[in-house]
């Protein structure tokens, strides 16, 4: 499943083809992906500019002269593929595998400036939604997302003012996305790791008693600013050689700390352990029982 970086690392890649260009047609070669596409989908982007393309957690949002913003989710198995003149390009550098098999290309934008976008989806669970600038506050998709986690408010005291008095695990705190936006399952576990910080810990003492944050809550913050950043600058280089990285192993496959690295040895210098994995909340966690407390 895409995580934050991907999706900024798509977000980025869209940018340049998108952004300040009006779309000419839009082909939607089903009813809907995960949820029915509105009845006036295609109508509300046709011959309308796209203005920005930012993103709020996982969301990707193309903001359209209309007053209309396009949300756009890559649920479990989306991609973009950009059609220039001179080539293709997929952005974004994905741990899980994205699909060639153009049966899944469910949406395709074809921009006035001769480019085409397709959205690639095999398991469906993507989705795209266009809300009137003016309703986004309400927004059930958006409404109740906790902070972007590289933004400004993010920080230790938030953290810790998020997860006082927390009976839950820290894996299944950083999870939920009130807490933090966008955060999913691979960075949860490389940014305990890196904070040497157990996922069993209960979430509860990321805050003194007087609720002002620990210095393991400092930690945390500085390992998934450190992780995510990382991961984004990665992306952004495979932007740069996207025609070299088809078919190669991408950044994330190389640089995971202990994501799926069960069995093998820790990766903290002098430790002797070996990544552990078990199951949290439904999904796999791996750690090193032996530097993270
Ligand atoms: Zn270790």
């Amino acid at each position: 499943m895409p995580e934050l970086p991907e999706v900024e690392t798509v977000r980025r890649g869209l940018q340049p083809v998108m952004e300040g260009q009006r779309i000419a047609r839009v082909e939607t070669r089903r009813d809907g992906l995960r949820f029915p596409f509105q009845k006036d989908f295609v109508a509300r982007l046709e011959g309308k500019v796209v203005s920005g393309l930012g993103r709020r957690a996982k969301y990707l949002m193309a903001d359209m002269e209309s007053g209309d913003v396009l949300l756009m989710h890559l649920g479990m198995s989306g991609s973009f593929r950009v059609t220039l003149p001179e080539g293709e390009r997929t952005p974004g550098d994905f741990h899980y595998p994205r699909s060639e098999n153009r049966t899944h290309d469910h949406v395709v934008f074809h921009m006035a400036s001769g480019v085409m976008i397709s959205f690639n989806d095999p398991r469906r669970f993507g989705y795209m939604k266009i809300v009137p600038r003016a309703d986004m506050e309400g927004e059930p998709l958006l409404r109740g997302l906790g902070p972007e986690p590289l933004g400004n408010e993010f920080d230790a005291a938030m953290l810790a003012h998020s997860c006082a008095g927390k009976k839950t695990s820290l894996k299944a705190a950083l999870l939920d996305q009130r807490v933090v936006a966008g955060l999913g399952n691979i960075y949860v576990c490389e940014a305990l790791f890196r904070s040497h910080l157990s996922p069993k810990r209960q979430a509860s003492t990321l805050a003194s008693r007087s609720g002002a944050p620990t210095d393991h809550a400092k930690r945390l913050v500085g390992s998934i600013h450190t992780v995510l950043n990382a991961a984004i600058r990665a992306g952004g280089s495979s932007l740069r050689d996207h025609r070299q990285t088809d078919g190669e192993l991408g950044y994330f496959q190389h640089s995971f700390l202990v994501y799926d690295r069960e069995g093998e040895p820790c990766k903290t210098p002098k430790c002797k352990s070996t990544v552990k994995r078990f199951t949290q909340n439904g999904r796999s966690t791996f750690w090193c029982s032996t530097c993270q407390k």
